[in-house]
């Protein structure tokens, strides 16, 4: 068998032509959402991410700015600056660039986040209400992992669907997430003995744990769809993912590329996020 790639470019395009359309009703409204980026210090990828997001709104006709600040910031006064944030009406969405500077707590700069502005989903307040499966801001890379099965009308329900990595941010929200669409959940992780023994029953392959070529043929399902949220550069310089791509899509049924898979996606989410998080705050959903 080989894969069906799933192209995440081409999903998001989709995505964002739909936002767009949200977009210019909004502002048809007098509404134009806006989207606050924080960053401390100078790390070239952060600011890369940040491009990226920045760009993504400025496509889908969202405004955004960008809070730069030195890595020598303190704590203190970031809180203050996303209180700021907080009470200002103009603002929508606040996003405060991971990782941060040692010295300044990420969870306390999260939690000063007010919830219905928060549209990374990393508040305790979101997370419980997924948790709860209650409406809530989604993180973005979960979110889309979500979307790009959809996309490809990949059945969920009744599946079993197996999770390498539980972080936060990537592991534990998209098995909720499945869970939700009626998924048997199986999460796997660094402690996990024989790791190929559970990813081998797997319908729904999600590989989040951010080790280069994890994955080979002998570790899937003959038909498995596999979605590789692995970001990883080799020594000369390329991106790869988990998963070894050449060898899995000959055994996967579907299978989504690094880059150009998930990563698309979670901008896109994001973008989504923003939107939902101006129209909630308006009483316009
Ligand atoms: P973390 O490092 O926070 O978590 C990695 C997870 O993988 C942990 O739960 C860890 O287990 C598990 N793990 C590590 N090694 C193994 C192993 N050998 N076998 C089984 N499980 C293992 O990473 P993130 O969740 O933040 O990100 C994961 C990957 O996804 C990274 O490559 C990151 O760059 C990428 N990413 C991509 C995004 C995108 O938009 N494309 C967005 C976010 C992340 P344990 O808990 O036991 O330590």
């Amino acid at each position: 068998m080989t894969a069906e790639i799933i192209s995440g470019k081409q999903t998001a395009k989709e995505w964002r032509a739909r936002l767009k359309v949200e977009a210019d009703e909004l502002k048809s409204k007098g509404v134009v959402p806006c989207l606050t980026v924080i960053m401390v210090g100078d790390d070239p990828a952060s600011l890369s991410y940040i491009k990226g997001k920045i760009k993504g709104c400025a496509e889908v006709g969202l405004r955004s700015e960008l809070k730069r600040f030195p890595a020598s910031m303190q704590e203190a006064e970031l809180l203050e600056v996303i209180e700021q944030c907080n009470a200002d009406e103009e603002i929508d969405g606040i996003l405060v660039q991971l990782p941060l500077p040692p010295h300044i707590s990420e969870q306390k700069v999260i939690e000063t986040i007010r919830p219905d502005k928060d549209v990374d989903g990393f508040h305790p307040i979101n997370i419980g209400r997924m948790v709860a499966g209650e409406e809530a801001l989604i993180s973005c890379t979960p979110q889309g992992i979500i979307q790009l099965l959809k996309a490809k009308d990949i059945a969920i329900e009744g599946k079993h669907a197996v999770v390498v990595g539980r972080s936060n941010i990537v592991g534990k929200p998209v098995g909720l997430l499945l869970l939700k669409e009626n998924a048997t959940v199986t999460y796997c992780h660094s402690k996990t003995p024989d790791l190929s023994t559970f990813t081998r029953t797997a319908d729904i392959l999600i590989v989040a744990a951010g080790r280069a070529g994890l994955i080979g043929a002998d570790d899937v399902k003959e038909g498995a769809a596999v979605i590789d949220v692995g970001v990883n550069r080799t020594e000369d310089g390329r991106l790869v993912g988990d998963v070894r791509f050449e060898e899995v899509k000959e055994k996967a049924a579907y299978l989504t590329p690094v880059p150009g898979g998930v990563g698309p996606m979670t901008i896109t989410m994001l973008l989504a996020n923003t939107i939902k998080a101006a129209k909630k705050r308006r009483g316009l959903l």
